[in-house]
């Protein structure tokens, strides 16, 4: 996010109520599962917030954030298409889209805002891996001390994976809204399967194709025993 030419910091009140941004974050669960939360993709790695926060400065505890010679604050974008684009870069694959309400001190940029009070009004889910759209969060590795990461994934690809709802996650967050990233435009008018290719695979015609799996397996050993005996027989 660029600077401004020069610092503008003004203090919000008054009846237009908290400004509305959008930024990218990795969602986060407590090591005892009780908790979930955010962690920064920036600035403040090393800190998990929850659904409202005050922003603090790691370099100071002698000023309040944001302050005009401090990179310190909380940073969101105006628009969630700034906010989508960054989720692109391949170092925030695995990132979530927050909608978020700003409060307090805030310093305006061309692109966004730094501010002071946070409260994360709606989680997004963006694409799994694979392309389809994501609609739970799995264990996804690397995390900070206390947290484990999320990552948002399709039924598919979680497979016999353990996951958490977004249901759930909007419990654990304490009132956050969870939904996937269906806006803009819709994916399914320029991706979809191919034709011939089913679209999902689930149990009932998983369980077909293993037990045809099986079956040939099992022809195939049969196979082997009887030519294995043959040769037993002629090397007597
Ligand atoms: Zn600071
Ligand atoms: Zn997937």
């Amino acid at each position: 996010m660029s600077r401004p030419s020069s610092w503008s910091i003004a203090r919000h009140r008054g009846p237009e109520g908290p400004l509305t941004g959008y930024k990218i974050a990795y969602p986060m669960i407590s090591a005892d599962s009780r908790r979930v939360g955010f962690n920064g993709v920036a600035l403040g790695r090393t800190q998990v917030y929850g659904q409202v926060a005050d922003a603090v400065c790691i370099q100071s505890p002698r000023h309040h954030p944001p302050s005009s010679w401090c990179d310190c604050g909380f940073y969101c974008f105006h628009t969630l298409e700034d906010a989508r684009d960054l989720a692109c870069d391949p170092q925030y694959q695995h990132c979530v889209l927050l909608e978020i309400a700003a409060s307090g001190r805030f310093v305006r940029y061309e692109l966004g805002l730094r501010y002071a009070r946070q409260t994360v009004r709606t989680v997004r889910l963006g694409r799994c891996g694979c392309g389809r759209m994501s609609t739970a969060l799995a264990d996804g590795g690397p995390g900070v001390v206390g947290w484990r990461r999320l990552h948002p994934v399709c039924g598919l690809c979680a497979g016999p994976r353990p996951v958490l709802t977004l249901a759930a996650f909007a419990t654990l967050s304490g009132g956050v809204t969870v939904c996937s990233d269906q806006a803009g435009d819709d994916p399914d008018a320029v991706f979809a399967p191919l034709a011939g290719v089913a679209d999902d695979v689930d149990e009932a015609s998983l369980v077909p194709l293993l037990s045809a799996e099986v079956a040939l397996l099992q022809a195939r050993l049969d196979q082997v025993q009887s030519r294995l005996e043959q040769l037993t027989h002629r090397s007597e």
